[in-house]
């Protein structure tokens, strides 16, 4: 096993999921399998890739179809808004059932950087939604700088629909919301910075079961980290970071986020090397 970033840690058998990855990024061209041994390694059992234009459908439903321990998630991201056609949904649906994907994302509204105007962002992240709805999908949810506008559109959807928050960042509105109506918060790279003060406050408050690992590899390095890219080993870092943040083990962070992934997004997980059961929905109690 590879050291590990924060010195040696004792993992025993936890199983872990990444639950937001770019793995089919140009950054993992050179070792792509590399890096997805070495997450299996660390513990994580499932790497959930998220393909969030059209030319990344492809590639990570490629991805998902060669590799038993990535699952995929796809949908058109709010900064890729402008790509949005009236052919868009049909030709998303068609991906997603051929990829078998397990969620429909990343989705949702971005008026932080300059990108597609709010009124295009907005129509895509409802025609998703609604797509979302008919196949009886979660969806992935992708906020920054839109909090009201995201979270009206959100309270206009079925109460039925299952929302990962995304690398959550710290908003006690959408998290007070979220938490009512028992959606799931997205835990990475943001609660390690030392800025995100707040974020971690609230994190040390959420129910265990609404919390979720991701990495969003190859973006959102954990502070501290050398590495020039984030990659799905990281998550007992991740991992580690929370349970120091709420008084408890690793091992108590992993299986319950394992947990509450499998209840999120619906995943089969498969056993890691040295177990044999796979865990499923059909598990929850
Ligand atoms: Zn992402």
């Amino acid at each position: 096993m590879p050291p590990l970033i924060d010195g040696a840690m004792d993992l025993g058998a936890a199983t872990f999921v990444d639950t937001h990855a770019h793995l089919d990024d140009p950054a993992f061209d050179p070792d792509r399998e590399l890096v997805i041994n070495r997450a299996v390694q660390a513990g994580v059992a499932m790497v959930v890739n998220i393909g969030y234009r059209p030319s990344r459908w492809i590639t990570t439903s490629a991805l998902a179809a060669t590799s038993a321990r990535v699952t995929a998630v796809l949908g058109l991201h709010p900064q890729h808004a402008d790509e949005f056609t009236p052919g868009t949904c049909d030709e998303l649906e068609r991906s997603i059932t051929m990829a078998g994907a397990c969620a429909v994302g990343e989705i949702g509204l971005d008026y932080f950087r300059n990108g597609p105007q709010p009124a295009v962002q907005r129509h895509a992240f409802e025609q998703q939604l609604l797509l979302a709805e008919r196949l009886s999908l979660p969806v992935v949810i992708h906020q920054r700088a839109a909090e009201a506008d995201c979270l009206a559109i959100l309270r206009g959807a079925p109460p039925s629909l299952r929302i990962v928050l995304h690398s959550f960042e710290g908003s006690e509105t959408l998290a007070e919301w979220a938490l009512d109506h028992r959606h799931f918060f997205g835990v990475g790279g943001l609660m390690t910075r030392p800025g995100s003060k707040q974020l971690r406050a609230i994190l040390a408050g959420l129910p265990l079961e609404r919390l979720i690992l991701e990495t969003d590899s190859p973006y959102l390095m954990p502070a501290r980290t050398k590495e020039r890219r984030n990659v799905p080993a990281n998550i007992p870092v991740i991992a580690r970071h929370l349970a120091d943040l709420r008084g408890t083990d690793v091992g108590t962070i992993a299986s319950a986020t394992t947990l509450s992934a499998v209840a999120a997004l619906g995943l089969a997980i498969p056993p890691l090397p040295h177990q044999s059961q796979v865990m499923d929905r059909a598990a929850l109690p």
